[in-house]
């Protein structure tokens, strides 16, 4: 048997001008998640409403790729029948038996009739549905707070639903342009990257290591990072430089205190350079005010002040609780806790500067001479592509 759902768009409804863009990378989207071998699912977009159709024993993988899907406010599975009052009134029963066999005791019917040559209006529908489902099933009619609401609209067929299920809202992804995400293997990066790509943002990404005072499995760990984000995002690159010289070097050079400061300006400078070449319109950080020493807002101006590309921080405003608890909605925090570090304590000053001045940051940077080591890296660079099924 198949099924289908209807998809609700988020926040599509607000937009004006540009309304028809977002609904072409909305479908886009939807069909490239859909498209797996050997299975048979059909996607329908109408005015407002998308359709999927798809035989019941793929239910699970579409609605494994729903719930992953930026852009829907939710989807419902839905009875699809002819747009008669007596199919209706049977699909009610059917939605009515699903809701009573479920444990409902009340309900209530909304109904929205776009088709006005259906011969009752929305609210004679209303009552008749109600009726009979009262009369069939015992459950009792009430306006306000209902354990259970049955949805009917008459579109171009009729359509009967209840329940459903939130959908991840946002933005299309692919609609705001293409930014490059700092990603580190702690718990706030990915989930900055995965608030930009909710805002529409296609996104990449870049990582650091320094192998061998940095382990593989820390790298690995970032690759798991990144195919977690990639399964929300459309797929992405991931870009690996080794930073092991910039490290050394710093380390050597500069004054312990600095050590995080001037590494993170590296890493905008290595960033952007690598950005410009991917063609990235900004860089994307996790950092979140006063979190670490390195994060303080005199420190955070030390970092970008050598680059010219937007950095954008979605977490600046967010305390770790909140952080914590979106990176488990999202997935990435059990992968992002596993004890592998990303930056070696040995690199870590116990007295980090709290209030860097720019003009000393950069004559300490400018000292380093870093550009050559900086531009091998980039050279060098492993690249990963991850795709958007890869761990669907
Ligand atoms: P996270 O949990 O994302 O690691 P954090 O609180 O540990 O963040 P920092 O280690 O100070 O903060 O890093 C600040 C930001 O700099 C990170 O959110 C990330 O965007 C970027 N960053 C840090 N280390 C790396 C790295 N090794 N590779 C790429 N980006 C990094
Ligand atoms: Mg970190």
């Amino acid at each position: 048997m198949d099924i289908t759902w209807l998809l609700k768009p988020g926040e599509l409804v607000l937009k004006g001008d540009n309304r028809k863009l977002f609904e072409h990378y909305l479908q886009r989207n939807i069909q490239r998640m859909l498209k797996a071998d050997g299975k048979v699912i059909k996607f329908k977009a109408t005015t407002g409403r998308y359709y999927i159709t798809a035989p019941e024993e793929q239910s699970e993988f579409v609605e494994n790729a729903l719930s992953r899907l930026i852009g829907i406010s939710g989807w419902a599975r839905t009875i699809v029948c002819e747009k008669t009052p007596d199919a209706v009134f049977a699909a009610c029963l059917e939605e009515g038996n699903k809701i009573a066999g479920g444990g409902a005791k009340t309900f209530k019917i909304e109904a929205r009739r776009t088709d006005k040559s259906f011969p009752m209006s929305s609210y004679e529908i209303c009552c008749k549905c109600g009726e009979i489902i009262y009369n069939k099933y015992g459950l009792a009619v009430k306006i306000n707070n209902p354990d259970n609401t049955i949805r009917i609209e008459i579109r171009e067929k009729a359509l009967v639903y209840s329940g459903g299920q939130k959908g991840l809202g946002g933005l299309p992804v692919g609609t705001a342009g293409k930014g490059l995400l700092l990603l580190s293997g702690g718990i706030d990066s990915p989930v900055a990257g995965f608030l930009m790509a909710a805002r529409g943002m296609s996104i990449n990404a870049i990582h650091f290591h320094s192998y061998p005072f940095t382990s593989n499995e820390a790298k690995q760990k970032t690759i798991d990072l990144a195919k977690t984000i990639s399964s929300y995002c459309m797929g992405l690159n991931l870009y690996i430089l080794n930073f092991t010289k910039v490290q050394m070097k710093i380390k050597e050079k500069s004054p312990a205190s600095w050590a995080t400061v001037l590494l993170r300006m590296a890493m905008m400078e290595a960033a952007e350079k690598t950005a410009q070449k991917i063609k990235c319109k900004c860089l994307i950080t996790g950092e979140s005010l006063s979190q670490v020493a390195s994060q303080t807002i005199e420190n955070l101006g030390c970092t970008q002040n050598r680059i010219k590309l937007p950095v954008v921080r979605p977490l600046i405003g967010m305390n770790k609780e909140n952080i914590i608890k979106e990176a488990m909605r999202i997935g990435t925090y059990d992968i992002s806790i596993q004890p592998y570090e990303d930056c070696c304590t040995l690199f870590t000053p116990k007295h980090p500067v709290l209030y860097g001045k720019i003009e000393e940051a950069n004559r300490l940077y400018e000292e380093l001479e870093l550009e050559t080591l900086i531009d091998e890296s980039i050279e060098n660079l492993e690249l990963k592509s991850m795709d958007y099924k890869t761990i669907l």
